[in-house]
């Protein structure tokens, strides 16, 4: 009776989807508008220095760069994001609770017993199961949110076929990483008792910072190719900025990424000898010089302020504590319903799906918490990349063209709920107050 409603709504959610995607279909022949700024530099006349400076009219000169439709497009695309968020938390809730009550996660855990007795070799082999099976029924959202809705926003050009590549691609890597992490967590739950997330939460630490250290070599050249930074003024400015403000690499590389996004962007990756800066080749490619300047500038301010460091171990804590809620939920659910789903106790691997579940929805509701820290870590390399690069009109044009995605000027709660970066307003204000109080004297 229950799988029986399950598979009811399952099939309403498909049917609002491919609704979704023919609308979205419709729109993608409909919208012409060009969202991206033009290439290069641009100085409203309001932002240049002089007696009439102020910082709200410089300000409000570089939000008058875009049109009312490119605005308008702008809002549309990140406030529909609010949503997306919502609705991938019901759809992957909704595919959980579906592979428990049909008794799916049941069959693919005694499956992997059969394989083998060692928890060591069923569990990962349970977890891959599972992720496959969630990666499938999650993927109609994906192609709604991933791919449709960023081309109907002229942010990417890419084919169907080389997203789902990428979406395989990524979607295998997770899974062994997944594996690896779980089997490990499983171990502690079976050994530690009710303290299992105490060591959860110390064992993802150790997993974040074990990505972050591979990523650079091993990950990301799998989706997209990773180049020396042929010699010229670009390279220079770069490692010049490096040598400044003592980021002990000279490796200076750039990837493709114009193929899966429209989007510019840059990072100063990796952790001790597999550090390296990288920027895409649409930051090369529909940018200026000022603004590679401005946004790695920002970018050094990550690593020379031990943010790469510094996240994990906040993001961990946050983590921690939603571990500690999961522990004591997971075990009540299971007091309730384990019997009925066919599942033992916390040690099941086929009670995964339950603790993803639960975890999503904790975890869902720290979002705020979670946007507070990372925000935070963005607003200090924001300051750092402004007094490192000195170009404040390069940082308020690279603000400016992140519009595409993010909506530029949010009041404070929308602020506080959604954003994980300081809104492009904020950016661009910042950055006129610094060229106000940068100004050269007069006379000189
Ligand atoms: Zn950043």
């Amino acid at each position: 009776m229950t799988a029986s409603i399950f598979s009811c709504r399952l099939l309403r959610f498909l049917l609002t989807a491919v609704l979704s995607l023919c609308v979205a279909h419709a729109a993608i022949a409909a919208q012409p508008l060009v969202r991206d700024l033009p290439p290069g530099l641009q100085i409203p006349a309001a932002a240049q220095p002089g007696p009439n400076f102020t910082v709200d009219s410089a300000t409000e000169a570089y939000l008058g760069l875009l049109s009312p439709e490119q605005h308008q497009s702008s809002d549309r695309y990140f406030e529909g994001g609010y949503w997306l968020q919502l609705w991938d938390l019901l759809w992957s809730v909704g595919a959980c609770v579906v592979l428990l009550v049909t008794g799916v996660s049941r069959r693919m855990c005694d499956l992997s017993r059969r394989v083998s007795r060692s928890p060591w070799v069923s569990t990962p082999i349970y977890i891959v199961l599972f992720l496959t099976a969630l990666f499938l029924l999650e993927l109609p959202l994906s192609i709604f949110a991933d791919f449709l809705r960023e081309h109907q926003y002229g942010l990417s050009e890419q084919s169907f076929g080389g997203w789902m590549r990428d979406q395989l691609i990524s979607a295998t890597v997770n899974a062994l990483l997944a594996a690896v992490i779980l089997t490990f967590i499983y171990a502690a739950v079976r050994r530690t008792g009710t303290r299992w997330w105490v060591w959860a939460t110390g064992l993802t630490l150790v997993f974040l910072m074990f990505v972050q250290l591979i990523a650079p070599v091993y990950l990301l050249p799998l989706l997209n190719d990773y180049k020396p930074l042929p010699d010229g003024p670009v390279k220079q400015a770069v490692l010049s900025l490096a040598r400044a403000n003592q980021v002990p690499t000279d490796r200076v590389e750039w990837f493709d990424e114009s193929k899966q996004t429209t989007r510019i962007s840059a990072n100063v990756g990796g952790l001790l000898n597999t550090t390296r800066i990288a920027m895409n080749d649409n930051l090369l490619n529909k940018t200026s010089l000022p603004e590679i300047r401005a946004v790695l500038g920002h970018e050094m301010g990550h690593y020379v302020l031990n943010h790469l460091w510094k996240e994990p171990i906040l993001l961990s804590l946050l983590i921690g504590a939603a571990l500690g809620l999961l522990s004591v939920g997971l075990d009540r659910a299971l007091a309730s319903w384990g019997g009925r789903l066919g599942l033992s106790d916390r040690a099941d691997p086929a009670a995964l799906p339950l603790a993803v579940a639960s975890f999503s929805v904790i975890f869902f509701l720290l979002t705020p918490l979670q946007n507070l820290i990372v925000r935070s870590y963005e607003s200090e390399a924001d300051a750092f990349g402004l007094n490192a690069s000195r170009e404040p009109y390069g940082w308020a044009m690279s603000a400016m063209r992140l519009s595409t995605y993010r909506k530029l000027h949010p009041g404070k709660f929308e602020e506080f709920m959604f954003y994980d970066h300081p809104s492009g307003y904020e950016r661009v204000r910042a950055a006129m107050i610094w060229l106000k109080e940068n100004q050269p004297p007069a006379g000189k």
